[in-house]
């Protein structure tokens, strides 16, 4: 090859590996491969870490968009979507891999609306929570894939039956006084659980999400919680099955089911896959009760609200069909992502300013609290309306405030020194302090450094369980 040609060839080659993530079924190392060349192409709003491995050793990426990676900034959500936790459902993982490039690449085109959605959001991508089933999925014959085939862990263990049940404590709970809002695991959960579930409660203990979807196939639904059904203990009553079993959020899950229902092309019509669900969304008891499911793990253990979204009929559509479905998908995704940003946010502090963890946020009339993170900043998602709320933690006097939230994005509410203790104080939205920027609590991946100029990346700190392993079996162009 002549000494001229050389440099337009690399050029081609290197234009190639930048360009889009394409829609084909991604492999496990094409995959991995997506997601760090959307890295390399956005370095500066991406962070790739893993959160564990599969059963079979496959790391458990997720991809992170902000504008300050591996840094919770006070006051600015985390959210996460997951996907392929059915190793057979397999539209959402390749959705995934399209919204990150579409993020990166708006963002190189200076899309205000995505821009400033990076800018304001935490955004946490897990394409595939179960990636040893993927490739059981993936290896069968298209025409002739059984229903079921893959779609558990590599121990045939259904990685949505597998979180600890906490629904059984919160109906005891109900009846008998205590909480339904972090609830405490089993002595030994750690034993019942999956090693993609451990690692996906550890994320979940360790981001304070704020909402959440988790992306399936087999039907087309925005499903709510709860999962579980209540159980009928009385003789000789006959459950109906399609008992619905509401939380104290009802009307705000509806309303978040609905913002992808109705941003979608076609849910909310409620085209059949065989059953039909009125405005495309359904309570998940409603449907079928299911016990020890993510969704209502999320709600009773965390301050996350999610939802699950089943986003085809055919659980392993066909190639051709996975550019239709981007365009289908595309803009419910972000409308659901931006609903992270509709209710009530705040800092809780004590009298000299040092934000107080854990303290409790309730709302009156709505029967669920949340809790303030690491650094006291929390995040109360609500439908439009005026609340009564209330902050309190152990040792302070509780406080107490009125606020309106208004149909478009976040009041702001802080919790400031007034006399000897705390008080929650309404601030205008457009006074809005700047954010200290400081480093993730007890995550130490986030010491982790990539060094996308020349495709190589560096570990400088943290312990073995946050390795991520340079990907040698992936052509990388060197630099
Ligand atoms: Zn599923």
């Amino acid at each position: 090859m002549s000494q001229l040609l050389w440099p337009l060839v690399r050029f081609l080659l290197l234009i190639e590996v930048a360009a889009s993530v394409n829609f084909f079924h991604h492999r496990y190392e094409q995959l991995v491969q997506a997601l760090f060349n959307v890295h390399n192409e956005c370095p500066d709003i991406t962070r790739i870490y893993t959160i564990g491995r599969s059963v079979q050793g496959r790391h458990l990426y997720v991809l992170e968009f902000s504008d300050n990676p591996g840094i919770h900034e006070p006051l600015e959500p985390e959210f996460k979507y997951v996907g392929n936790m059915h190793g057979n459902e397999v539209l959402g993982r390749e959705l995934l891999l399209q919204l990150s490039e579409f993020l990166c690449e708006e963002y190189h085109r200076r899309n205000e609306r995505l821009t400033r959605l990076i800018w304001d959001t935490r955004i946490h991508i897990l394409p595939s929570m179960n990636p040893d089933g993927y490739e059981v999925a993936a290896n069968q014959d298209p025409d002739a894939i059984g229903y079921l085939m893959g779609r558990n862990n590599a121990n045939g263990i259904d990685l949505n039956r597998n979180f600890p049940d906490l629904n059984t404590f919160m109906y005891y709970n109900e009846k008998n006084g205590g909480p339904n809002h972090h609830i405490p695991l089993p002595a030994n959960w750690k034993s019942q659980v999956e090693p993609e579930t451990l690692a996906v409660i550890h994320w979940m203990s360790r981001y304070n999400f704020v909402l959440s979807a988790n992306l399936h196939g087999g039907a087309l639904v925005a499903n709510y919680p709860y999962d579980k059904a209540q159980e009928q203990r009385s003789r000789g009553y006959q459950r109906k099955s399609n008992t619905p079993s509401p939380t104290p959020d009802d009307k705000l899950f509806r309303k978040l089911a609905k913002a992808y229902s109705y941003a979608h092309h076609s849910m909310h019509q409620s085209p059949t896959c065989g059953e039909q669900f009125a405005d495309g969304i359904t309570n998940g008891a409603s449907w079928y009760s299911l016990s020890k499911g993510m969704q209502d793990f999320n709600y009773l253990y965390t301050n996350c609200f999610e939802i699950t979204l089943e986003l085809s009929c055919d659980k392993f559509p066909p190639q051709k069909d996975l550019e239709k479905e981007w365009l289908v998908n595309r803009e419910a995704l972000i409308t659901y992502l931006e609903e992270v940003h509709q209710g009530i946010k705040g800092l809780v502090s004590d009298e000299n300013n040092n934000g107080i963890a854990g303290a409790v946020i309730s709302v009156n009339g709505i029967g669920h609290d949340v809790t303030s993170g690491d650094q006291g900043d929390y995040f109360r998602l609500l439908l439009p309306g005026t609340y009564t709320i209330t902050a309190s933690a152990d040792g302070y006097r509780p406080q107490t405030a009125t606020v309106t939230v208004g149909p478009a994005g976040p009041s702001l509410v802080s919790c400031a020194e007034v006399g000897e203790r705390c008080v929650v104080q309404i601030v205008p939205l457009a006074i809005q302090p700047g954010p200290q920027v400081t480093k993730d609590i007890g995550w130490s991946c986030s010491t982790h450094t990539y060094f996308s100029g020349s495709q190589q990346w560096r570990e400088l700190a943290g312990p073995d369980s946050c390795q991520v392993p340079f990907p040698t079996a992936f052509p990388f162009l060197s630099g």
